[in-house]
């Protein structure tokens, strides 16, 4: 069984009179351990697909399963509760609380998940260093720099240990050298077993993932393999 399988996914939304048909039937599985880049122009539907596969919102039309499970109907308090167990966010912005320490930052996922608070630590702590700041976790977001709170939020985003991680311009706010840090970051994820799904504009990010989806209005345009990448297999 694929992680994820979409089939005839549509999202519609309702502009006064008008429907805005954001996806328009788009089908695709994802196997465990693959390493995805998501692709299109402004408007293609990127920020709906990855609204709906990391269970922000539900479809108008179309099924999604994660991991077996039917999370097309769910209604939002059962959908949180897949979203906060399986799905892993980092964004362009980071989103991090700026004047609290990285740990804590860290830890946040887990308070939702209800882990108690010795094990919090000890786990967030872990995954601190797993992303190469165990010697920061007393730091504030707001005395690190990008590239290291593009980290934290990786560490936030891995330490429930989910079954994907969605990543929307994780280099967007990053110059180019930090950018390819971070993308080297992700191929250690994925080398190590994650399953990734990352939004990119940018050929020489998108080159770092192993298969591209290419969305047009709404529609798969092209799901192609890379056949270079930037790191060998
Ligand atoms: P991106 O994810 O590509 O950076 P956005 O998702 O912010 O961009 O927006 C992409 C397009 O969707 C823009 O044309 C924007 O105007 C439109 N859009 C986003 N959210 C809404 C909304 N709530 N209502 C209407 N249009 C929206
Ligand atoms: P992308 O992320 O590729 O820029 P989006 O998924 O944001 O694309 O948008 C796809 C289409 O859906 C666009 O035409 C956009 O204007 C429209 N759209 C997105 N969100 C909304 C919304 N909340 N309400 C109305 N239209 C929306």
């Amino acid at each position: 069984e694929p992680v994820i399988k979409v089939e005839d996914l549509t999202k519609i939304y309702q502009m006064g009179t008008q429907e805005v048909r954001a996806l328009d039937g788009v089908s695709f599985d994802v196997q465990e351990n693959e390493y995805i880049a998501i692709m299109g122009p402004s408007g293609s539907g990127k920020s709906t697909m990855m609204n709906l596969i990391g269970c922000l919102d539900t479809p108008s039309e179309g099924m999604y399963r994660l991991n077996s499970q039917d999370v097309s109907e769910l209604k939002d308090d059962e959908l949180a509760e897949v979203r906060n167990r399986e799905i892993g966010f980092v964004f362009q912005t980071f989103n991090l609380l700026p004047r609290t320490d990285c740990i804590s930052n860290v830890e946040l996922p887990l308070i939702y998940a209800g882990v108690k608070t010795s094990e919090r630590h000890s786990r967030a702590a872990k995954t601190l260093g797993r992303v190469g700041l165990g010697d920061r976790i007393d730091h504030r977001p707001n005395e690190l720099s990008g590239g290291q709170r593009q980290r934290v939020a990786i560490a936030r985003a891995l330490v429930n240990n989910p079954s994907i991680l969605l990543a929307d311009e994780p280099t967007g706010n990053l110059d180019t050298k930090t950018g390819e840090e971070i993308m080297m970051l992700f191929e250690e994820l994925y080398r190590m077993g994650n399953t990734i799904l990352l939004v990119t504009h940018e050929d020489e990010i998108a080159d770092h993932a192993r298969r591209i989806i290419r969305l047009r209005d709404g529609n798969i345009e092209s799901d192609t393999r890379v056949e270079n990448p930037v790191l060998e297999d």
